[in-house]
């Protein structure tokens, strides 16, 4: 699904090369967990993958198609078929958990009497369901930020799915949360995963959560491919 040959990302005002001539193939129902140090460039890749970051060398192909050749709308529906998850949520703290996965979708469409107003039944269908794919039915309507951290990463969860997205990436999303939490935040990912047919790719920095969910593990090291394979024979010697 998404193939990435001889990735080099270049950053020239700090003048790090954050990726070195990676090559990898990632294909739908892998479970990627993306491994490394502070540092290492997981969060380069996510982005790099997403087209939010332009690679300096190198090719990503998704279905085929070389991103760096794409027009404007092209690269638009590419971007429309990857949902993204965060380590700080960037929610809409203020508006409510229904709000935030509407506007995540559909962008704002305010009229002069109400805020968010403008989505059609088939959209609010559409967020209804995902927020309860996600266990938050009861909170639609409160404001996302009287809620736990759990719950506001299964916001950003139900945003990325009302994209209807064939690929979902994460940067860190359980970063910010408790073992308890991010385990459950990580079944919930295993679970739509699994239903929806995905591939997923997640940065995590913790190895046992890693080995706990990942299908396949790419671990980087300053900027470097330096495993990719099974869970069960990734030795974390670096
Ligand atoms: P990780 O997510 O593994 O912590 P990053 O991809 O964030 O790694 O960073 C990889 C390297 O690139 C680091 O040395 C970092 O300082 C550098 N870097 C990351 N983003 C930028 C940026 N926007 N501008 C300049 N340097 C950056
Ligand atoms: P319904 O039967 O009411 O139309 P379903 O929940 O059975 O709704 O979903 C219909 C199709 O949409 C199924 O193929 C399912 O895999 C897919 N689907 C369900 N939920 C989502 C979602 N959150 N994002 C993307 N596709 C979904």
């Amino acid at each position: 699904m998404i193939q990435v040959e001889n990735l080099t990302v270049h950053y020239p005002d700090t003048k790090v090369e954050a990726l070195t001539n990676i090559s990898l193939s990632l294909n739908k129902g892998d479970f990627v967990c993306v491994l490394g140090k502070s540092g290492a460039g997981k969060s380069t890749f996510i982005r790099t993958i997403n087209g939010l970051q332009k690679p300096t060398g190198g090719e990503i192909y998704f279905d085929g198609q070389p991103i760096s050749l794409l027009k404007e709308e092209q690269l638009r529906k590419v971007r429309r078929q990857t949902g993204m998850i965060f380590q700080h949520f960037s929610l809409v703290p203020r508006l409510t958990v229904m709000q935030n996965v509407l506007t995540g979708m559909f962008g704002y469409r305010s009229s002069f009497k109400n805020l968010i107003g403008w989505f059609t039944k088939e959209e609010l269908d559409l967020a209804k369901r995902v927020i309860s794919e996600v266990g938050l039915s009861d909170m639609a309507t409160r404001k996302v930020e009287r809620l736990s951290g759990g719950q506001k990463q299964r916001v950003g969860i139900a945003r990325a799915l009302a994209q209807q997205p064939k690929v979902l990436l994460g940067d860190e999303p359980v970063a910010s949360l408790d073992p308890g939490t991010s385990n459950r935040i990580f079944t919930l990912l295993t679970e739509m995963h699994n239903r929806l047919d995905l591939l997923t790719i997640i940065n995590v920095h913790d190895i046992e959560l890693a080995k706990r969910y990942a299908t396949r593990i790419v671990a980087l090291k300053d900027g470097k491919l330096i495993f990719d394979g099974a869970p069960e024979d990734f030795k974390d010697a670096e």
